[in-house]
């Protein structure tokens, strides 16, 4: 992806896009994708990097979703667990078959929990990840060693995915761009043109780098902007009522060894009432998450001491070591871009998960809500109304056959595998030229080729885009991060061709939201 090749794009004259994207994460992805394969042009625009938002900050978790099937919202399990296959079988150098373990303290709780998955087994069909079943409680220690002993009577096991989020939003960009798409970060959309009749016919862009401005125009514009989609429908109508409630969710991330073994454990009903995951991840384990209504939509949400202590507390009750705030590598917090109830519900997690489209008067198109396994859905449901809304006939979506970029069945082993088939091309640099296999931290395994790669190939900007949504370090071990920073800013600045001052203010910049992911 050529940022510089991809902003010229939005300087042809009388050039009319098929449809304009805004925002960068799962859903304007998904809507991009799925645009590509029915032959549409397409521009997405995203005001920071790609996953910047809440895509980067999910649980990891490619699921049909147990939860929702014990709430009984059959129709989003369905969906979402064929949703699940496809990434799967799309993007298998991004994403693990991982099995989870709920442990169970009760008769009744064997009872139900077996039942329970065998439906989410049935239901995923022939796209199934591994049968569910009961395990012994020697097999239960065996598998998750540090699990409290006391009174557990054994385990269930199923599988779901799990993957690399922002990675994955990488992969589908790239693919997007190889399709003829026009990707560009850093490129926020100010405003909204419209005709004489009121109706949207493109957008007012600027820069967030150079602070250059473009007008563009489209046929159909899509507000993919997650929690921040508000914004955009009152750039549409000044009153519009709100129709986002953010609510946020909260991981730690903690060294692999405070669960022993490679399952995940998935506590099914905390003291208020949701799940709790503990999920290997990178060679770390992601403990979350929280739900907890927020007012504003921020690209950096704060993490609130009483979230932190709830996610202890309920890890104290099942893990023999507990761990504690001086045991966390790093901390993150994400919004959910929840459709907002309509009668002033406080209770976030009855409002549903599913996806909405919406198109308002002026035919801004809208989508809200979903979940990252259903993006490719969500972008077919918002790509269908182009039709009603310019009277065009479409074919069918391709979407769910595209293999994201950087596809191979046999990826590599460690973090390699997020690289795909490109790891190998990596590798032939760092032979070619060997400083490049140096290590960016001694306790972990990124080289400086994969700094150089991310800049040329994969659209990164900022020291920020590298550390925390190409290798995703600050998410794994923000102090580590922070001792990175000054190699990749040296990098970088080489390959982008910028001066010393940069290079300070970047540092600055990625110090002041490290510190953000560091408990303190
Ligand atoms: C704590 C948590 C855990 C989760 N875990 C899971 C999980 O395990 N599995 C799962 O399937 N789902 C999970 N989800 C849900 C999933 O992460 C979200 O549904 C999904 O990431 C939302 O994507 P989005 O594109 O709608 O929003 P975002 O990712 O926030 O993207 C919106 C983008 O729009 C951009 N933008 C905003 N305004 C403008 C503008 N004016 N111009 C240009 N760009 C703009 C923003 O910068 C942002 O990048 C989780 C969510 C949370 C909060």
């Amino acid at each position: 992806m050529d940022r510089i090749k991809n902003i010229k794009q939005l300087e042809e004259k009388g050039k009319v896009w098929d449809i304009a994207v805004i925002g960068g994460g799962a859903s304007g992805l998904g809507v991009a994708l799925d645009a590509l394969s029915r032959g549409l042009s397409v521009l997405l625009v995203e005001k920071a990097d790609f996953a910047k938002g809440t895509s980067s900050r999910s649980t990891k978790l490619v699921h049909g979703g147990v939860r929702y099937l014990a709430q009984g919202d059959i129709a989003l399990v369905f969906e979402a667990l064929k949703e699940r296959g496809r990434i799967l079988q799309n993007a298998p150098h991004l994403t693990y078959n991982q099995p989870f373990i709920i442990p169970i303290y009760t008769l009744f709780d064997r009872f139900r929990y077996s039942i329970g998955l065998k439906i989410y087994d049935w239901m995923a069909g022939r796209l199934r990840l591994g049968k569910s079943r009961f395990i012994s409680r020697e097999e239960t220690l065996m598998r998750l060693p540090k699990i409290k002993k006391e009174g557990l009577k054994g385990g269930v096991v199923y599988h779901d995915g799990q993957f690399d989020d922002a990675r994955l939003a990488l992969s589908v960009a790239m693919t997007c761009d190889e399709m003829g798409g026009c990707m560009v970060n850093y490129m926020k959309v100010t405003n909204l043109l419209k005709d004489q009749n009121g109706q949207i016919k493109g957008l007012k862009l600027r820069d967030e780098l150079d602070h250059s401005k473009y007008k563009i125009v489209a046929k159909m514009v899509v507000n993919a902007t997650g929690v921040f989609a508000d914004k955009i429908l009152q750039m549409d109508q000044p009153d519009a009522p709100k129709s986002i409630q953010p609510s946020q969710g909260i991981h730690l991330v903690l060294d692999q060894g405070f669960l022993g073994g490679k399952d995940a454990l998935m506590i099914p009903k905390t003291s208020d009432g949701r799940v709790l995951f503990a999920v290997p991840w990178l060679d770390k384990l992601v403990l979350g998450t929280t739900d907890t209504l927020r007012e504003k939509a921020k690209l950096e949400p704060e993490v609130l001491s009483r979230e932190v202590e709830f996610i202890l507390d309920t890890a104290k009750d099942y893990l023999s070591e507990a761990p504690t705030r001086k045991d966390v590598k790093a901390v993150f917090a994400g919004l959910r871009p929840l459709a907002a109830p309509k009668e002033g519900s406080t209770k976030t997690k009855e409002i549903s998960r599913s996806h909405k489209v919406i198109v308002s008067k002026s035919k801004l198109v809208s989508i809200t809500g979903g979940k990252w396994t259903t993006f490719r859905k969500m972008g077919e449901d918002t790509v269908n109304e182009f039709s009603r809304i310019t009277g065009t006939q479409l074919p069918p979506s391709n979407s769910a056959q595209i293999r994201y970029h950087g596809f191979t069945q046999s990826p590599q082993k460690g973090h390699w595998k997020g690289y795909g088939a490109n790891a190998s091309l990596i590798q032939e640099w760092i032979k070619d030229k060997p400083e490049l296999g140096q290590k960016l931290h001694p306790a972990y395994p990124f080289t400086m080729a994969e700094v150089v790669w991310s800049t040329r190939k994969e659209m990164a900007m900022k020291v920020e885009d590298i550390l925390s949504r190409r290798i995703r370090i600050l998410l794994l071990d923000a102090r580590a991060a922070i001792e990175m920073a000054p190699k990749v800013a040296g990098l970088m600045a080489q390959e982008l061709k910028k001066d010393e001052k940069w290079k300070a203010a970047e540092l600055e910049d990625f110090k002041k939201l490290a510190n953000k992911y560091i408990l303190k």
